[in-house]
């Protein structure tokens, strides 16, 4: 299959554990082909009486293991490439976590900043209709990414729920709670990241209590990572953003940062440390670097000047694979996205088994199964690191590889 070149940096990381398992050439083929691909337009009236058509995209990467899972993003960057490399970055990370899900991804080229909510309102239930066909419960459950969020999940709830005509929570994951989101949900990400450092932490032989942290980005992820870690007894000693950062070698006092960011959007300008510029994270003095803000920001470039022994993939790729090879030959401990930010999925797969049972969880009993199912993973990939004598990120993907490709052989070719 012609690719491009997200897919093709994907493929890259499979092959390398594939051939660490001498996985099959049949198998090899069957786990690297996207098996549906839909492409649709959406015309919509737009709030000045014109109609724009848009392209959306819904990938089903592999469903060997349960319905597809994944989000729905909303970009102007949005193309095929970027979404059947993001649905098959699912397809491991579900398989990573052990839940039984398949990878999805879905995406509309747009730019919702320059939408009304009725616009956006109106391109949701579009795009939804014109993939209505291949979601559902059993088949493909979308979720909130870039754009798109609580909101946006209660209108494809919604559209699938009028066009099937009964309501069918368990069709889509990360909705309000009061229409069947879970709770925890928001924080999920977060303590999963937290649960991976205490556990890193263990291995490297680094006590928790006193640990010198420093997270790039104080978003959903960051801020909740930095919360939960300092009451584990962490000191923060720095936290950055898009805008700056805040350095204490002390400890930053995160509810106060928490509500300096609630009034200015920005961690810049807190008075509870020294201004901090952003790419002056890296080289910082720290036990456990976390970058929870975007893609590639740890490089070739500024990976001789960390410090750190731990690196916490909060954000989804954020070390470059030279960057990688680097850092792992210098024994930095890397717990990579595909394990380190999992918690997000589990607990939308939590949201999912409630929706289908119809009977909800208290926060602390998610909480309680997501402790369980995060140190289970971690302690599933950390085993084949020591085994196979690897970086996480490949033991990510052995233990990802070989639960689908078990399954897959299990079932057998149909036909
Ligand atoms: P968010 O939008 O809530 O927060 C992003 C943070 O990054 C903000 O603090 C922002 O200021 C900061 N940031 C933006 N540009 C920056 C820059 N150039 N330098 C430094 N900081 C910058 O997003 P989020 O939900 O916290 O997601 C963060 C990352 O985690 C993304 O890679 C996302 O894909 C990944 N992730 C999120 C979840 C989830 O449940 N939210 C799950 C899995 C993975």
């Amino acid at each position: 299959m012609e690719h491009g070149p997200i897919f093709g940096a994907m493929l890259q990381e499979f092959d390398g554990a594939a051939r660490l398992l001498s996985l099959e050439p049949g198998i090899w083929k069957i786990l690297t082909s996207p098996k549906r691909q839909i492409i649709v337009a959406c015309p919509v009236q737009m709030d000045n009486g014109e109609i724009e058509v848009f392209t959306g995209y819904r990938v089903q990467y592999n469903i060997t293991l349960g319905p597809a899972k994944g989000g729905i993003r909303y970009h102007p960057g949005v193309n095929l490439d970027e979404v059947t490399a993001l649905a098959a970055w699912m397809t491991w990370k579900c398989a990573v976590a052990n839940i039984p899900f398949g990878g999805g991804k879905g995406g509309v080229i747009c730019d919702p900043t320059k939408m009304s909510k009725r616009e956006v309102e109106a391109l949701t239930r579009r795009y939804v209709a014109e993939i209505i066909d291949a979601i559902g419960p059993e088949k493909d459950v979308p979720a909130p990414d870039v754009n798109t969020n609580d909101q946006v999940m209660a209108w494809v709830m919604d559209t699938y729920s009028m066009h099937v005509g009964h309501t069918t929570t368990p069709v889509v994951t990360g909705k309000p709670v009061e229409m069947g989101g879970s709770l925890g949900r928001r924080e999920a990400t977060g303590r999963g990241v937290m649960i991976a450092t205490r556990e890193a932490a263990k291995h490297v032989g680094i006590n928790l209590k006193g640990a010198r942290v420093a997270v790039q980005g104080f978003g959903n992820v960051g801020s909740v990572s930095a919360d939960l870690l300092a009451r584990q007894g962490a000191r923060i000693v720095a936290v950055t953003d898009w805008k700056g950062g805040v350095h204490n070698e002390s400890g930053i006092d995160i509810d106060k940062l928490l509500a300096h960011v609630q009034q200015h959007r920005t961690v810049d300008g807190f008075s509870g440390g020294d201004r901090l510029a952003g790419d002056k994270i890296w080289s910082l003095d720290v036990d456990v670097l976390i970058p929870a803000a975007l893609e590639n920001q740890i490089t070739a470039k500024n990976a001789s000047d960390i410090k750190a022994r731990i690196l916490i993939e909060g954000a989804n790729g954020p070390t470059t694979p030279d960057a990688h090879r680097l850092l792992h030959e210098r024994g930095v401990f890397i717990v990579p996205d595909i394990l380190a930010n999992s918690s997000g999925v589990v607990t939308s797969y939590f949201e999912w088994v409630q929706d289908r049972y119809g009977y909800f969880w208290t926060e602390q009993e998610v909480n309680e199964r997501l402790e369980r199912k995060m140190c289970e993973a971690f302690d599933d990939v950390l085993r084949n690191a020591l085994k196979f004598k690897v970086d996480m990120r490949t033991a990510a993907y052995i233990v990802a590889i070989n639960r689908v490709a078990t399954v897959t052989r299990m079932r057998g070719m149909y036909a």
